[in-house]
């Protein structure tokens, strides 16, 4: 999605007041933004930004003097409800410029100087609140490769409020969209729509805005990329600060050295996101133990990236071992982990100078945890935890500093102080003292009022507009002294005040303003204090996140019976007793049938027959998110695995159309089938759940049969294939090394009993009508088919009798349909 473009010429006849003057200047400079304007309790928009966002923040459209014959378009929403406002602009693809007052306006001289503060993108929000705590908001800067070094594309990645960056090359359109599947951007920013496959992007995520920034990219001002430095602009133009602890720590982009999972592989393993809804179950939802929210957010990156390095995966596996065999260490630091809030979001909004005194407390109570922490970590035997123990850093400077300066519960805003300790600065503590002795005065000056005058009901009062003021009822007005000025007139009487009341007003008055901007200042420089320390700070949330998913991983391994996998560089794939981490946890306990099976090199393909709903996916699955589990640190749902490095999964599962974007179902499959023999390789794990079934039964299976053969002779990767077409079991025979299994199902009397076992040999029955069936197609469809069936088969049996026959006499030779052989046949379409 483009931003809308938002033009400021004002098609009104209204003549310009100074304050639209000002409006207007501002907006040059935002033209791909909605301004909000802030004018007193209000942000203000006008022209077209109030054209277009009225109807999506559900406002009344107005108009600046109405009587004009085009009056000037305008709404408004409450500042203190823009949060909420904010989320639906932001959820409908629309950038807000907040501009605010800069100065005093009771003080201001002609009209109130404004300036915008900060832009807020849909990938660049600096509020925690508007983020779910669980996402991370990605913006990607893309560039096509220049050359030096010679690559498709120079590729950022920001999260901003987890000050995070990564920066790196990629090598073809393929690897940027299997990137940027993992962060699902929701900005893309470039110097221009004029490169094609900048389309291909923004067609497979229609839902990210795109910025153009072309001076951004022209130069390159340092030894930063093009997109790292264009990203660098473009935060600088929108947060209005060019010093964030962001750009200290940048991370490779790290492709080479995590398992490839492609957006269809994702989204079919439902790896995060459930395909029945965002809270259906996934695997990140049952997995998900995680005590704080940089442990929730680490989960998800590491099932979307598992690892590709042997040694860092077992070091991950020697730390959830040990946890799980310890008790004590686990719980002592789960103990210390779990009360730990979002120290990422937290600094990053210290940076951006967003943080309030309750942030900064919140942020010195966890820094208070970290020596505990690190002890309690330095106590575990695995190498992982050593070196977090020994990175955790304890910034004991800064946590002293603001223990000794921040109350122990402190404001959400700057507005009403109480911000500091009394100790901290001598001048806040005379002043509170006046404060507080003020409140005696008050109550001396009272009673000895109403000694004085006599009146029983006489009464000191505060209020905001008239300050301190003496209230006297009707009845004794009369006995109202002479030196009282009255002030204000009320339901009951009277309010007056006297020289004694206003001297003492204005000295409290003028202590409470004083106190206030003394906290404020003291506050914006112990603010400007954390965010020097904010890369270290980061680093610690880093460490918290990984500490948390390990501990996450060992929960999730006894809660649920996980072992600890055997990880090869290479080698067989072999899972005894192996259960779908996500079904089990559907059906009630012990109901979930374990499975074994063993891909190995000799044995490298199995082709999976049975009846529909027999379990056939539920196996496949359960293979390939056990083997994401191992790569990304976890235990797994088996009583053994033997797991080597594989590079990529690779699915061809379900059938869906993508209308969208013109592809029937049957285009769809062959699209993912032509990426996968285009990309997998010996050390890659491929499932395919049925091929070919979109078109006539001779064209499907005569494709699925030559593409199991591809697969299996040329791609050469670890395969489950399963399939409805028999005839394709046949193939045994001829491919060394592929391997008939079924999924076992009993029949008694008219009814299918679903065993759920995979076992060597082949299925040879179909049970659809059973299937059909049990899912209630009437009585009357179903007696029909099976005489149509019974039908068909008797014809069909001197065919397959013939076709055995063939088999057998051409000895492993593809006689079906008098098929030529594979080399034959592909050489044949070359030429
Ligand atoms: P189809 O050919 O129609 O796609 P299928 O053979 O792929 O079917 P699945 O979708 O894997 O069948 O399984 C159907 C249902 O059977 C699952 O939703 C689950 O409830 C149940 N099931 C599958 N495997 C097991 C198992 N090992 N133990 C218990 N229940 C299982």
């Amino acid at each position: 999605m483009e931003a809308l473009p938002t033009t400021t010429l004002p098609k009104s006849d209204v003549p310009l007041t100074p304050m639209l003057v000002q409006y207007l200047e501002l907006k040059r400079n935002y033209p791909d933004s909605i301004l909000f304007y802030r004018m007193g309790d209000f942000y203000e928009m006008f022209f077209d930004d109030a054209l277009a966002a009225a109807p999506v923040l559900e406002v009344q459209l107005t108009s600046r003097d109405r009587s004009a014959a085009n009056p000037i378009p305008m709404c408004g929403v409450p500042y203190h409800a823009v949060t909420q406002y904010l989320t639906k602009l932001l959820a409908k693809g629309f950038k807000v410029a907040i501009c605010e007052q800069m100065e005093d306006p009771t003080t201001a001289k002609g009209i109130v100087r404004r300036d915008v503060v900060r832009v807020v993108t849909p990938a660049l929000i600096g509020d925690p609140d508007l983020v779910p705590e669980e996402t991370k908001n990605w913006l990607a800067c893309v560039h096509p490769g220049s050359g030096e070094p010679a690559c498709f594309a120079e590729v950022s990645l920001l999260d901003l409020l987890g000050g995070e960056v990564k920066s790196g090359v990629v090598n073809s359109l393929r690897e940027l969209i299997d990137l940027l599947s993992r962060s699902v951007p929701k900005e893309l920013l470039i110097a221009s729509g004029d490169v094609s496959w900048i389309k291909d992007l923004q067609n497979e995520y229609p839902q990210m805005i795109v910025t153009k920034r072309p001076v951004y990219f022209e130069e390159r001002k340092s030894k930063d990329s093009k997109s790292l430095g264009a990203l660098k602009l473009y935060l600088s133009e929108t947060q209005k600060r060019a010093d964030l602890p962001h750009w200290k720590h940048p991370l490779p982009l790290n492709e080479a050295m995590s398992m490839v999972l492609d957006p269809t592989t994702t989204s079919s393993l439902e790896i995060i996101r459930s395909n029945s809804g965002i809270d259906g179950p996934s695997l990140f939802r049952v997995l998900d133990f995680t005590l704080t929210p940089m442990g929730r957010r680490t989960l998800k990156e590491w099932l979307m990236a598992p690892l590709g390095s042997l040694s860092a995966i077992q070091g991950r596996h020697e730390v959830v071992g040990e946890f799980l065999a310890k008790t004590s260490l686990a719980d002592s630091v789960r103990e210390t982990l779990s009360p730990i809030r979002d120290l990422e979001r937290l600094t990053t909004k210290t940076a951006l100078g967003l943080a309030m005194p309750k942030d900064l407390v919140a942020i010195r109570e966890i820094l208070k945890r970290l020596p505990d922490l690190k002890e309690r970590v330095r106590k575990g035997k695995a190498k992982r935890l050593k070196q977090i123990s020994e990175t955790l850093d304890t910034l004991t400077e800064l946590t002293q500093k603001l223990e000794v300066a921040l109350e122990d519960v402190a404001p959400a805003t700057l507005r009403d102080g109480g911000i500091f300790r009394s100790e901290f600065h001598p001048e806040i503590k005379e002043y509170r003292e006046l404060s507080h002795d003020a409140k005696s005065t008050i109550a001396g000056i009272e009673s000895r009022e109403k000694a004085r005058t006599g009146i029983p009901s006489l009464k000191l009062k505060y209020s905001r507009v008239f300050g301190y003021t003496i209230e006297i009822t009707k009845n004794y007005l009369s006995k109202v002294p002479p030196e009282y000025i009255r002030k204000q007139t009320i339901a009951n009487g009277e309010r007056f005040i006297t020289e004694e009341i206003k001297k003492f007003e204005e000295k409290v008055v003028s202590a409470e303003y004083k106190l206030k901007t003394l906290e404020e200042s003291l506050f914006l420089r112990i603010r400007e204090t954390v965010a020097a320390q904010a890369p270290i700070l980061l680093k610690n949330a880093k460490l918290i996140g990984e500490l948390d998913v390990l501990l996450n991983f060992a929960e999730a391994a006894k809660d649920r019976g996980y072992c600890k996998p055997k990880m090869l560089s290479h080698g067989a794939l072999t899972i005894v007793d192996g259960r779908h981490p996500v079904v089990e946890t559907l059906l009630p306990t012990g109901k979930f049938v374990p499975n074994s099976m063993s891909l190995t090199e000799e044995s490298r393909t199995l082709l999976i027959t049975g009846p529909n709903m027999g379990g056939k996916s539920t196996i496949m699955r359960q293979a390939a998110l056990i083997a994401i589990m191992a790569h990304a640190g976890s235990f797994v749902p088996a009583a053994s695995a033997t797991i080597p490095l594989i590079d990529a999964i690779y699915t061809r599962i379900g059938s869906s159309d993508d209308l969208a974007r013109g592809r029937s179902t049957f285009m769809v499959e062959m699209t993912e089938v032509a990426q996968i023999v285009e990309r997998a390789t010996p050390r890659s794990l491929i499932l395919i759940d049925e091929i070919g079934r979109g078109t006539s039964t001779y064209d499907g299976l005569s494709l699925a049969w030559s593409l199991l053969e591809f697969i299996h002779n040329d791609v050469k990767a670890k395969t489950l294939f399963a399939t409805h077409f028999h005839e394709l079991t046949l193939l045994e025979k001829s491919l060394p090394g592929l391997r008939n299994v079924n999924v076992l199902v009993e029949k008694w009397k008219d009814e299918i009993i679903f065993l759920y076992r995979l076992a060597p040999g082949i299925c040879n029955q179909s049970y659809g009508i059973e299937v059909a069936k049990l899912a209630g197609l009437p009585k009357k469809v179903l007696v029909r088919a099976r005489d149509l069936l019974s039908c068909l088969e008797t014809q069909s049996q001197r065919g397959t009798r013939a076709r055995n026959r063939a088999l057998e006499i051409h000895d492993n030779q593809m006689a079906f349909f008098d098929a030529p052989k594979p080399s034959e046949s592909r050489t044949e379409l070359e030429t």
